[in-house]
């Protein structure tokens, strides 16, 4: 199997470049932020307890999003591969995929790590805050959440090294050019 761990801040361009990248290869998706929401709309108890973190900025506790990682992981027949958006988010979560994957005779084959300036970052997210509604795309919440991204998501970016799976994206430019970055990258490890 082909596992991925699609990496970036809040407006990197993770979900945009994991459709593309499910496309090319024939892999399954996972966006624990397309859970959630779904979640949320659906009106569910997970749901609830998610809408006090998520419209903070803050994250999930790592046990409940370990659960729903797996229950996801485990609900494809015959995948080729998953690619995992959003997740990890903290260190505690990339070890419990390392051990998931391991007991069920896998592993992580690549991390991509899209690298884009802060104050480019800002200008998507505010963008696509009035494009789709999304109620955590505004300037309040959008701090708060780069903010946890750099305390607790960033350090994942040394553990990954250390692990030897990490690989560098310059995520800022033509979409077309990013994507071909991102190719390459997986093909090394295919
Ligand atoms: P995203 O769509 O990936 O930007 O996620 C939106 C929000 O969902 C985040 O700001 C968190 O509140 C929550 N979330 C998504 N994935 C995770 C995760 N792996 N761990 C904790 N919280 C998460």
């Amino acid at each position: 199997m082909l596992n991925i761990v699609i990496f970036g801040a809040p407006g990197s361009g993770k979900g945009t470049q994991s459709e593309k990248i499910v496309e090319k290869y024939g892999i399954n998706h996972i966006s624990t932020g397309d859970v959630l929401r779904a979640e949320i709309k659906n009106g569910t108890e997970l749901g609830k307890t998610a809408k006090g973190y998520i419209d903070q900025g803050q994250l999930i506790p790592d046990s409940l999003m370990v659960d729903i990682l797996a229950a996801k992981f485990d609900s494809f027949e015959n995948s080729k591969g998953v690619i995992f958006d959003g997740f990890p988010r903290t260190i505690p979560q990339a070890e419990a995929l390392k051990q998931m994957l391991k007991e069920r005779g896998q592993e992580v084959s690549v991390m991509l790590d899209l690298e884009v300036p802060e104050d480019e970052l800002m200008d998507r997210l505010i963008k696509r805050g009035q494009m789709s509604g999304r109620a955590d795309d505004n300037e309040e919440t959008i701090k708060k959440r780069l903010v946890v991204y750099h305390s607790q998501t960033s350090p994942l970016i040394d553990w990954y090294k250390q692990d030897g799976k990490y690989q560098h994206i310059n995520g800022l430019g033509e979409l077309d050019r990013i994507f071909a970055d991102i190719c390459a990258a997986i093909d090394k490890v295919k």
